[in-house]
């Protein structure tokens, strides 16, 4: 199950990101991931759930946004939905070699609770 290594990384990063903002407990995290990761948001769930446990962002709410992947044909310029990973241009025909947008995993946004706020 890929979800497990993606949420590992993903730990790992808002481990340093709660160290940069002195945060003692994350609350939420807000992701995007795109269609070509190929995430099945209830493993990622599970996988957070589970992996966070002990660490700053036990307990924390995992919000999952899905990025449509995109592809531009060289050809005609043209940006294309990619459904089904077809990547054909429905103009021309031919491949989408540059994918514009689909391929990104980022943590988009963490909050939590700083230990020395009143
Ligand atoms: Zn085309």
């Amino acid at each position: 199950m890929h979800e497990t290594s993606i949420i590992e990384e993903l730990l790992a990063i808002v481990q340093r990101t709660a160290e940069e903002n002195r945060l003692v407990r994350v609350t939420g995290l807000s992701v995007r991931a795109g269609e070509m990761r190929a995430v099945v948001p209830e493993l990622m769930q599970e996988a957070f759930t589970v992996m966070s446990r002990g660490t700053l962002a036990e307990g924390a709410t995992l919000e999952i946004e899905s990025v449509p992947l995109k592809a531009r044909c060289r050809t005609c310029r043209r940006i294309v939905r990619v459904e089904q990973f077809a990547f054909f241009c429905p103009r021309c025909g031919k491949a989408l070699s540059e994918i514009v947008s689909g391929k990104e995993l980022d943590l988009v946004q963490v909050t939590g609770d700083k230990g020395d706020s009143p």
